[in-house]
């Protein structure tokens, strides 16, 4: 195991469009920096195959410095379908749309992981799992959602071969030759219901909820509901179209308005357009039942359900899973050492952000979803990787300019190849 020691000015912590987008415009600026992590990861290992996006095309595409390779630029140069709205994006050309631009602007991403942030005299102390540690003046946390999964309390006591969460699939063969059932109303409980049920596999749907919500399919827009309900990267309506655009102005606003908005209503649980047809009438789907215990029995998992009138109804399966979300919560990332954490600010689990996303921690920011209670819900997206990108890394080269000898005429880009 590697043991050294090392410094830099930016080290980024994740390699999903957040942190590619963020180290794409650090190089271009001449910023030393590191990025650290699995290229796409969580896209490739933790979201099932064959998976299709729920955002519009022309609304998921990573920030390049001279926007010039953009997902459509992508597609058009190999000859693959594209369309802006009226197609869907399947995962795995999203997944090939990222590593070709995580290898056009960041080809030395480091494939290893953070396991402890501890502060020092003017950086902070950054130990990865091959045993190197990095001093760096700042640190970018670009973590993404899967270290917030969230599961039920009903759940807790449950062995991992009866339950897990949805955002363990990748690949979904170990449920092949079992009976499922999958808890949740969104877009990955309908995903994942509609791709077990076609791998012929048997899977029924349990949701609080009286009725599947869907997004609307793609149809030409008029030009009166655009003017009355704007499109924007993140959904329809002028509140949306606000926050998508104007980010920084959410900060602005108190944080119990903050934390309203990031969660706003129009973009509670919601399937994909192109996914309802392969759920309603072909998977069975328990409405308006509620989970109120989960047992397990003879090796079998049985979910003891109340309906809205209140009569119960109990069903089994040979594993469940919970395709109930995420939460964010700093809390529970292991890599924080304690003595940052009492130093930093929350808004209800989240980090309090500067304009510069940056913590009440000096030096250390975070971008992604976990800005989305300062930043507003377009963090939640990848369509929300402009902003930070091109800001953050505006800011972090006039800063550390200050900490560089006065003839210095570049910095040194010190990334390091793979
Ligand atoms: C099922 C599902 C479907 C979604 N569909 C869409 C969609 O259609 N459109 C859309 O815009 N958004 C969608 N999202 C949201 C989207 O995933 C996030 O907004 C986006 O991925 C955030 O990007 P990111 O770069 O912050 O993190 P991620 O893409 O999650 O990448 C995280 C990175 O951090 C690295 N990492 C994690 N922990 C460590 C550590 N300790 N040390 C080093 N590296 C670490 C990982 O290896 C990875 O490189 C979806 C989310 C889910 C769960």
């Amino acid at each position: 195991m590697a043991r050294s020691s090392t410094s830099v000015d930016v080290a980024v912590i994740g390699a999903g469009p957040y942190g590619l987008s963020l180290a794409a415009h650090l190089r271009a600026r001449g910023v030393e920096h590191r990025i650290f992590g699995e290229p796409m990861g969580p896209w490739k290992t933790n979201m099932p195959l064959g998976m299709l996006l729920k955002s519009y095309p022309w609304a998921t595409s990573l920030s390049d410095p001279k926007s010039e390779f953009d997902l459509k630029s992508f597609c058009t140069v190999r000859a693959l379908p594209y369309h802006d709205e009226l197609m869907p994006l399947p995962l795995s050309r999203f997944i090939d749309y990222g590593e070709a631009f995580q290898a056009r602007y960041v080809p030395a991403v480091e494939r290893k992981t953070l396991i402890a942030l501890e502060p020092g005299s003017g950086f902070l102390r950054a130990t990865f799992d091959d045993g190197e540690t990095v001093r760096a003046r700042r640190v970018v946390v670009s973590i993404g959602l899967h270290p917030f999964k969230r599961l039920p309390h009903e759940a807790a006591h449950l062995p991992v071969e009866l339950c897990s969460h949805s955002g363990k699939y990748g690949s979904l063969e170990a449920l092949d030759g079992k009976e499922v059932i999958v808890v949740g109303s969104g877009s990955s409980a309908s995903d994942l219901a509609a791709l077990i049920h076609e791998r012929g596999i048997e899977v029924s749907l349990v949701a609080r909820q009286p009725k599947l919500h869907f997004a609307d399919g793609p149809r030409r827009h008029s030009l009166f509901s655009r003017t009355v309900a704007p499109m924007s990267g993140i959904g329809h309506g002028w509140t949306l179209a606000t926050c998508a655009k104007y980010p920084q102005l959410i900060r602005l606003l108190s944080k119990d308005l903050r934390v309203r908005v990031a969660n706003h209503r129009a973009l509670g649980p919601l399937g994909g357009a192109f996914v309802k047809d392969r759920v309603v009438g072909k998977v069975p789907v328990w409405l308006s039942h509620a989970i109120r215990g989960v047992e397990t029995h003879n090796g079998k998992v049985m979910l003891d359900l109340v309906d809205s009138d209140g009569a119960p109804r109990s069903i089994r399966a040979d594993h469940v899973i919970f395709a109930t979300g995420y939460k964010v919560d700093v809390n529970r990332l292991g890599f924080l050492n304690e003595a940052l954490l009492r130093r930093m600010q929350l808004v209800d689990g989240a980090p309090e952000l500067s304009a510069h996303y940056e913590t009440t921690v000096p030096g250390l920011h975070f971008i992604g979803p976990a800005a989305a209670n300062s930043f507003g819900p377009v963090c939640r997206f990848v369509y929300g990787t402009h902003h930070p990108a091109q800001h953050l890394a505006r800011h972090l080269s006039a800063v550390l300019a200050r900490f560089r000898p006065a003839l210095q005429l570049r910095p040194l880009d010190r990334t390091v190849s793979p």
